[in-house]
């Protein structure tokens, strides 16, 4: 290894060691275990890839790191401790051109890649076993253009992304989590309490530098094949997004809430409160959103708004309020501060979480809510949760211009449950019961399901994640990754 290539070595991994760019580890408060070699893909021998790997540090774009690299583990540490994974090689890059190198290479060793941003897949789709991740953390950077629109890296983080815009008094709809990375959440379309109002995140982003699975770079905007698939369809299918450009929106002056609670439910007074909140949430407004949260028998009914309060919301809150045991609501004028209280927990936990559904009305789920909320009052810990959709999600200039299936439905579910190391009886109690009401959802025909809440367990995840766009993905698949060299067990296919 010349001197340069010493240096840029280790320059770069003081930066990882430093915690710069690698927030989630940053937050960890304890190493985590890798689990045993898996035989998904053939590893190659540590002695021979670690020669190979000195000899291939030969440019300033990308350091490749193994398990001999004693910051290896902390990158290779996700926000999800359950699905933990064994790559055999990170490419940590710091630019386009380390990505289009770190493919060729993993091309050289006939390796499957995966990318990270955030490192928030549920599944960790952006991780594997015996193959090469590529590793975007240092690309985080965020930069204003002309027109209120910024260029934002993927493994910047949503907290990142709400701590530059709203000082400047603008707006991205984006996530709630703080720790979830734009990559991830852009490319499977990106949801929150704008959304109604603005769309998607992937509806407002314009153009987008990416490195496509053969190697070559593309600058994308406007009418673009490629762009299209990104916006929903994107998820380490076809190549690397190493920068994306948004629209940004004003910021609204306050962001209130009302909070209603009910405990100690059982399954009749659950259904009541949960058929109440279906009748009413359809008329919200755009710029609210509501989320039903029933864990086990906790209810939380969660609604917002940034705009004058409609006499819709009013309603809401009083036919609730007669059937909960308490409410609460405060008006907040520091948006950024209120945001802050929904960052969530933001160092690595044990979990499962997946969609658990969109739907239309209730009545698409009364054939089978009763056995589900039997199922979640009667486990303590176990998260149904029901989160109103549609809006300007619907547009039709969103529709036309996405890969994004889902826009015509008015709800999207989900089902979430945790746990602690060692933990392994709740775990388990925990999988049965999720595994249960999935076959309950699905039986009922509630099939179309959130890219960005995966579940290995899905069934035909090509159309519940992609409806009829599944086809036209895989040709585009075709052109721009034609070896696959980007996969996963729910990655898109190649046509047969
Ligand atoms: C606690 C928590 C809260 C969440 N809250 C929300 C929410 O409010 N709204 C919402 O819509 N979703 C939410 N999600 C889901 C989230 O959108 C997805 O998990 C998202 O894919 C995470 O992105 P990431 O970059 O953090 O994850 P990663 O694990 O890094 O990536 C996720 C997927 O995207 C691919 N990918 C990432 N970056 C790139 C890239 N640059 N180029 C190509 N492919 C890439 C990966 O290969 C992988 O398949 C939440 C998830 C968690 C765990």
């Amino acid at each position: 290894m010349s001197q340069l290539q010493e240096d840029r070595r280790r320059i770069i991994k003081t930066l990882v060691l430093a915690g710069f760019g690698i927030h989630l580890v940053g937050c960890s408060s304890e190493p985590v275990p890798l689990p045993e070699k898996s035989t998904e893909t053939k590893p190659i021998e540590p002695e021979i890839l670690v020669e190979e790997i000195e000899e291939k540090t030969t440019s300033n774009n990308v350091v490749y790191l193994t398990k001999e690299d004693e910051q290896f583990d902390s990158l290779a540490t996700y926000f999800n401790k359950f699905t933990q994974k064994n790559p055999s090689i990170i490419a940590l890059v710091s630019n386009t051109e380390g990505v289009a190198e770190a493919i060729a290479y993993a091309k050289e060793l006939n390796m499957p890649v995966s990318v990270k941003s955030g490192g928030h897949s549920f599944e960790q789709f952006s991780s594997n076993n015996g193959g090469l991740v590529i590793n975007l953390s240092l690309l985080n950077t965020i930069e204003w253009k002309e027109a209120e629109e910024v260029e934002i890296g993927p493994a910047c983080l949503l907290k990142e992304l709400y701590d530059e815009l709203l000082p400047k008094q603008r707006i991205l709809p984006a996530g709630s989590c703080g720790t979830v990375g734009v990559g991830g959440l852009t490319l499977g379309g990106g949801y929150g309490f704008f959304a109604r109002k603005y769309g998607l995140t992937c509806d407002n982003l314009v153009g987008v530098t990416f490195v496509d699975g053969n190697g070559k770079i593309h600058e994308l905007s406007g009418n673009n094949e490629l762009l299209w698939a990104l916006r929903g369809g994107g998820n380490g299918n076809f190549g690397v997004a190493t920068s994306f450009r948004f629209k940004t929106h004003p910021a609204p002056n306050h962001f209130s809430y009302t909070r209603l609670k009910a405990k100690q439910l059982d399954r009749e007074r659950a259904r009541t409160l949960l058929e109440t909140w279906f009748e009413n949430a359809h008329q919200l407004p755009e710029d609210c959103f509501s989320a039903f949260v029933l864990n086990g028998k906790s209810l939380t009914i969660l609604i917002t708004h940034f705009e004058t309060a409609s006499p819709k919301l009013k309603e809401m809150v009083d036919g609730l309020t007669e059937l909960c045991d308490s409410v609460t609501s405060k008006r907040n004028s520091d948006v950024a501060g209120a945001l802050k209280n929904y960052y969530g927990i933001q160092h690595p936990i044990y979990f499962k979480n997946a969609s658990a559904g969109y739907y239309s009305t209730f009545s698409d789920i009364e054939g089978c809510i009763d056995e589900v909320l039997e199922k979640v009052v009667s486990t303590p810990g176990l998260i149904y949760q029901v989160n109103t959709f549609g809006g300007a999600i619907n547009k039709p200039e969103y529709t036309e211009k996405s890969s994004y299936p889902h826009r015509s439905y008015h709800y999207l579910s989900e089902l979430q449950s945790y746990w602690n190391e060692g933990q392994d009886a709740k775990r388990d109690r925990y999988l049965t019961e999720f595994e249960a009401i999935q076959h309950l959802f699905y039986e009922n025909g509630n099939r179309a399901q959130y890219r960005n809440y995966p579940s290995i367990g899905f069934k035909d995840w090509e159309s519940a994640y992609f409806g009829e766009n599944y086809e036209r993905l895989q040709a585009i698949k075709q052109t721009y990754d034609s070896d696959n060299t980007f996969r996963y067990p729910q990655s898109v296919k190649l046509p047969e």
